[in-house]
Parts: structure tokens; C-alpha cells; sequence
């Protein structure tokens, strides 16, 4: 992408109405614009990113057997009047009538609309196990919208609902789940930590939380830091003891926000050197409840003896949308945003230092070529900007690698690599440089 042809509208000044650094940030580096209180659209920088966040959690979810489906974001009051929650829900939901005087709804979460869907078409348990996921946008009313993006009223949430014959092989599924999300938060770049959590209005007997560490989160974290060390599941997963094994290694340390947690439990438990406070935001949270939702609607299936079950359900969820803040609050400082190089919007940006010079032109040009002919996601900054305006934005957006060219350098026959992250600098020539930012990003 050329910038002189991008759409970046950047801010010089930090806007008022913003407390948090990934809320001021996504503002000046021209991420997102609130259109109403809690409301935002995705600007082409904001976009990307959080294009890229939904495609590594979308390729998790398939990966550990989840099946991509889209249901609308509106839906019919009826369904919620079958599960009983549609008194329940109170004023987080956003409900509508339509010409006819029905009542709709614009969905917070989607379990009564999945189980109406499965219910319609699968009658045997031989077509279970089954998960379905979307990832879509929701609607709650929030009573104080904040932070941007991480407590928007629209916000886009990756939902994934699991379906089986018995309890057993429903937790099993919910592990699946478990250790898909620890994979998904590792490649976004981020270590999240596994908390056990309250049930809230979904429901159910077990839960958990996953939790990024930041000073700014919302929650505080009561954990042990030992916890935060473990590598995430590998291998296929497939059989009972090895999936078993992955929950219980990962739930074995204390960890707790302050809605669970047990002082007593937390010095007794934990040594003293290991004992860590922090805080923390909600990325994702998955829900065990059994027969909640199929039980009032009537979902079940024939069994192998021939007798109707109701299904066991669980559903998952990934604040996506949220994720695009939590991972500037783990990642930044005083001159910008530090992307995980796996959601940069940009990988790499090659900088001309002075447009209009023929040889930096052909230089510019032809990294920009390369970088892209091997895939890599690469603004050309073609701009008349001064150097040190240019940088500022650079560093602003956080491109995580620069290629800088200028006169000077091509002089000597080299040009500049820069790592947004430690600030290393290297001087190369144009090919070796190429070669270089290629082994730095993995491509
Ligand atoms: P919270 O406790 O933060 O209000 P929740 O427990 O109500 O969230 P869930 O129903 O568990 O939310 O939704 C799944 C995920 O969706 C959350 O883990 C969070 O990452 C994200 N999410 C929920 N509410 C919002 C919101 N208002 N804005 C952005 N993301 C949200
Ligand atoms: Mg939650």
C-alpha cells in the first residue's frame, strides 16, 4: 500500500475524551471513529488488524473441529421467550419493533439461535458431536460504554456453541475449547491466563476466563506467576487423557479475579515469591451449562438405545473486537502502539527519505516489489512528509520494521533497518536488507 493513496487520518494531539492508552492510541493512530456513544467504525489501519485477529481465531476454532456458520445480528424475541431469558436479559438488550409491531432483538449472544438451528436438523446422536461458531456483531446496551472499543455497545464477538450426547463428552468439548483459546491468545501474541469464573447470565457449572495482563484492565488478577511461564498445548489433542492433562496443567496454579477470589486460598496455596497481583482483561470466556438451553427448547436427540436425550451444550466466546485494545495495552509506549508482529496492520513499511530522488525512487520501488511479491503486508511511505514527521507516524501506528532509504545511505550503497520494539538499527545493502526484514518478520 502506498501511503500517499491510504486513508490515515493520525492525530497530533491526544483527544480528551480518552482515559486509556489503547483507547487515546486507536484514536491518534486513526485506528477507529465513534459515530455514537459506544459505536465505532473501523478505519483502514483499525481493519486490518482486526481482520487479522479474526482470521487466527477463526483458524484455532477450525482447527480444533469447530464449523463456521453466520446467523444475523437480529433476532426474534419468540427464541427468547422459549430459553426465558427474554425478561431475563433486562436493558443490556437492545429491542425493536418492526412495521408489524413484532418484537426483535438485536442479539447480545446467539445460544437460544444455535439451539433452534440444531434442533431443526439433527436428530441422532450419530450427527453429534457438533460445534458450530460465528464471529459476528452483538449489541448490549451497556450502561457506561468506555475505554473505547474494549466496552463498546457494538462490539464483534467470536461465538462458538458445542453440542453432545452426554455430559462427559461435553466437557471434553468445552477442553477442546480450553486449550484452542490458550493457542489462539499465544499466536495473536499475547499471554492470556485461564481463570475460573462466575456464570453470570449464560449459565452453567463451569467456567472459565481468559485474562490479558494490563495495567489498565478492568479485573483485578490474584495468580500464581508460574503460570504465566507454561507453553501452550501442542499436538492433536484427540484423546480423552491428553486433553484431560492440558486443562488440569493449566488449572493447577491458583489464578482468580476479584470476583472469585479466595485470599485464604491465595496466601496458603502460593509461595510468597510466586504470589503476583495484577491486573487484567476479559478476552474470552467459555461456559460448561449442560442442558439450560435444550432442555426449555425441547433439543434433543434419539440415543443409542433409542430413547429421546437432551443435548449438552456449551458456548465460547472471543471478544475480537476487544482483543484489538488489550493487545495495545500489553504492547506500547510513549511514542506509539507495539504491535505482536502476527496483528500489525503492516509488517513492514519501506520509507523514502527523499520522494522525487530517481536512484531512491528505484531503490523504494524495488524492496516495496519484493516485499510484496513474497507476501509480506508492506506500506510504501511515497509522502512528501519531513523525516521526523514521518518516523513520528511510523512509530505511532507501530509498523514493527522500517526500511529506511535516503541519498546518504545509497551513497554508500546500504539502507536502514529499523525494529520498532528494541529500537535496533542495521545498515545493509538493498539486497541483503530485504533478506534480512524477511527473516525478521518469518516470511
Ligand atoms: P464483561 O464481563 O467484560 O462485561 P461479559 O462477561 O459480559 O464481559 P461474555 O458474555 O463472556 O462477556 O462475552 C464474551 C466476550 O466478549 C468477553 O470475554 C469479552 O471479551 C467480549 N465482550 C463482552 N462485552 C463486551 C463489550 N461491551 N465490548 C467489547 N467486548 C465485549
Ligand atoms: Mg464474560
Amino acid at each position: 500500500m502506498r501511503l500517499s493513496r491510504y486513508f490515515l487520518p493520525v492525530l497530533r494531539d491526544v483527544p480528551a475524551e480518552a482515559q486509556t492508552p489503547s483507547h487515546q492510541l486507536m484514536l491518534r493512530a486513526g485506528l477507529i471513529r465513534q459515530n455514537a456513544a459506544g459505536i465505532y467504525s473501523w478505519l483502514p489501519l483499525g481493519k486490518r488488524v482486526l481482520s487479522k485477529i479474526e482470521q487466527i481465531v477463526r483458524e484455532e476454532q477450525e482447527r480444533a473441529g469447530a464449523i463456521e456458520i453466520l446467523m444475523p445480528t437480529i433476532q426474534s424475541a419468540d427464541l427468547w421467550r422459549e430459553s426465558g431469558r427474554y425478561d431475563a436479559y433486562g436493558k443490556e438488550m437492545l429491542r425493536i419493533t418492526d412495521r408489524h409491531d413484532r418484537e426483535l432483538l438485536y442479539g447480545p449472544t446467539n445460544e437460544e439461535m444455535v439451539t433452534d438451528i440444531v434442533r431443526s436438523s439433527v436428530k441422532s446422536y450419530k450427527q453429534l458431536p457438533l460445534n458450530l461458531f460465528h464471529i459476528q456483531w452483538k449489541f448490549r446496551d451497556e450502561i457506561r460504554p468506555r475505554f473505547g472499543i474494549m466496552r463498546g455497545r457494538e462490539f464483534l464477538m467470536k461465538d462458538a456453541y458445542s453440542f453432545d450426547l452426554t455430559s462427559e463428552a461435553s466437557r471434553l468439548s468445552y477442553y477442546r475449547m480450553f486449550c484452542a483459546y490458550l493457542r489462539t491468545f499465544k499466536r495473536l501474541g499475547l499471554t492470556a491466563i485461564p481463570v475460573r469464573a462466575d456464570t453470570g447470565p449464560i449459565g452453567g457449572d463451569l467456567s472459565h476466563e481468559f485474562i490479558v495482563l494490563a495495567e489498565t484492565g478492568e479485573s483485578a488478577v490474584f495468580c500464581d506467576g508460574r503460570l504465566l511461564e507454561l507453553p501452550p498445548p501442542e499436538g492433536a489433542l484427540d484423546s480423552p487423557d491428553d486433553l484431560e492433562a492440558e486443562v488440569e496443567r493449566h488449572t493447577s496454579y491458583y489464578a482468580a479475579t476479584d470476583e472469585m477470589h479466595e485470599p485464604e486460598r491465595f496466601t496458603a496455596e502460593v509461595p510468597t515469591d510466586h504470589q503476583m497481583t495484577a491486573r487484567g482483561i476479559e478476552v474470552g470466556h467459555i461456559f460448561h451449562f449442560g442442558t439450560k438451553y435444550s432442555e426449555p427448547m425441547s433439543a434433543s436427540v434419539t440415543g443409542p438405545d433409542g430413547r429421546e436425550t437432551m443435548l449438552q451444550m456449551g458456548s465460547y466466546g472471543i471478544g475480537v473486537s476487544r482483543l484489538v485494545g488489550a493487545a495495545i495495552e500489553a504492547g506500547h509506549d510513549e511514542k506509539g502502539i507495539v504491535w505482536p508482529l502476527e496483528i500489525a496492520p503492516f509488517q513492514v513499511a519501506v520509507v523514502s527519505l527523499r520522494p522525487g530522488d530517481a536512484e531512491v525512487e528505484t531503490a523504494c520501488e524495488a524492496a516495496y516489489d519484493q516485499l510484496q511479491s513474497a507476501g509480506v503486508d508492506t506500506l510504501y511511505d511515497d509522502t512528501g512528509e519531513r523525516p521526523g514527521a514521518k518516523f513520528a507516524t511510523l512509530e505511532l501506528i507501530g509498523i514493527p520494521v522500517l526500511i529506511v532509504v535516503g541519498p546518504k545511505g545509497l551513497a554508500k550503497g546500504v539502507v536502514e533497518i529499523r525494529q520498532r520494539k528494541t529500537g535496533d538499527t542495521e545498515e545493509l545493502g538493498l539486497e541483503a536488507a530485504v533478506a534480512r526484514v524477511r527473516e525478521l518478520i518469518g516470511a
